[in-house]
């Protein structure tokens, strides 16, 4: 493995080693939770990470606590930053998992140098940071003080349920400084979610999420992504889903649809391969020009989210949203060629 490698960005990879191969704790832990997934503990040099082509995202502070993700979404673009420590980028992706034990302590410590100028910290923008191994590792309470103590703007993208642990310091933080928490749910079918996205809490809970969230006075946003060609996408599906969003309060919802970088489009098409072998042929001509679906194809799930959105009554972004709060979704949607963004 080449930990000498890992930096949050293949741009910059090569120019900031953020730890060196003596700094690695390997961990493996006997409980039904994580079992078969490998924990590489590392002490990171730096946590602020600067999102290069910053212009294009609506963000240009990363904060990312972990590398790899046992919720394990085939589709997953970030599966090809694992490539860059010689690790697997299908199966390995999903149980080899780079945990920066330090990364709290180094937030308060980076957030309180002078060169530091209070700019939004966007998470879960790479990986999930409430993905399982937060339940053990409990690095986001203390990231979250930070920077609160610090009334440092930030935003939160997740699947994970385990955010609802660390409410208390939510509201605590969105009651001195802008937080946005968006939730990312594609699609409700229960059979396409057990299939495509196997180590993620279902997505009804995920809504759960958001509905709680708001009761307590946090707007979420849903970023409903990845809506998925052929499968999540038939009218009867984005109606359910966008109907079960509004149902759950959620303040706003942004679709986006599959993108298939390298690194996840090999992994996508042997899964589509093997569970839908008939959608091979379709998929390929609908990709054939890259990573992104073709922009007609992308209008239209896009106008048809929105009509939706419109007939139940959500968003746009922005509308009704409590004071001091803002979500990074809507941008999200301009970027859609994101190097950062992992569909989470
Ligand atoms: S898409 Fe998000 S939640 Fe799913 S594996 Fe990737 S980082 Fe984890």
């Amino acid at each position: 493995m080449r930990w000498d490698n890992l930096v949050e960005n293949p741009a910059t990879a090569g120019e900031t080693a953020l730890f060196g191969t003596s700094a690695v704790t390997t961990r493996t832990f006997d409980t039904p939770e994580f079992r078969g997934i490998t924990f590489h503990e590392v002490r990171a040099r730096s946590i602020l990470n600067r999102v290069p082509g910053a212009s294009r995202m609506p963000f240009e502070w990363t904060v990312n606590p972990y590398r790899g993700c046992s919720h394990a979404c085939v589709y997953c673009f970030a599966r090809k930053t694992h490539s860059y420590l010689d690790l697997d980028t299908g199966l390995g992706f999903d149980s080899q998992i780079v945990v920066k034990i330090n990364a709290p302590d180094l937030l308060r410590r980076q957030l309180a140098s002078r060169q530091w100028h209070g700019a939004h910290v966007a998470m879960g923008t790479n990986v999930d940071c409430y993905q399982r191994a937060e339940g053990r590792y409990r690095l986001m309470p203390g990231i979250i003080s930070a920077l609160r103590d610090r009334a440092n703007p930030f935003s939160i993208l997740t699947k994970g349920t385990l955010i609802l642990r660390d409410l208390d310091l939510l509201v605590q933080a969105a009651a001195v400084t802008d937080v946005g928490i968006s939730v990312s749910v594609g699609f409700i079918d229960e059979t396409l979610w057990r299939t495509v996205e196997p180590g993620t809490p279902a997505p009804e809970r995920r809504l759960d999420v958001v509905r709680t969230l708001t009761d307590h006075g946090i707007g979420c946003g849903v970023l409903m992504a990845p809506v998925i060609p052929f499968l999540g996408d038939r009218p009867d599906q984005l109606r359910a889903t966008v109907k079960a969003i509004a149902a759950s309060g959620a303040t706003s919802v942004t679709p986006l649809v599959l993108h298939l970088r390298p690194g996840a489009r090999e992994w996508f098409m042997a899964w589509v391969a093997e569970h839908h072998p008939h959608l091979v042929r379709r998929y390929e001509r609908l990709y054939a020009e890259g990573a992104y679906a073709p922009k007609w194809y992308q209008r239209r799930i896009t106008r048809h989210v929105h009509e939706l959105a419109a007939e139940f009554g959500i968003g746009p972004a922005d509308r009704g949203m409590p004071r001091r709060i803002r979500t990074p979704e809507a941008a999200v949607e301009e970027a859609v060629a994101p190097t950062q963004l992992t569909l989470l």
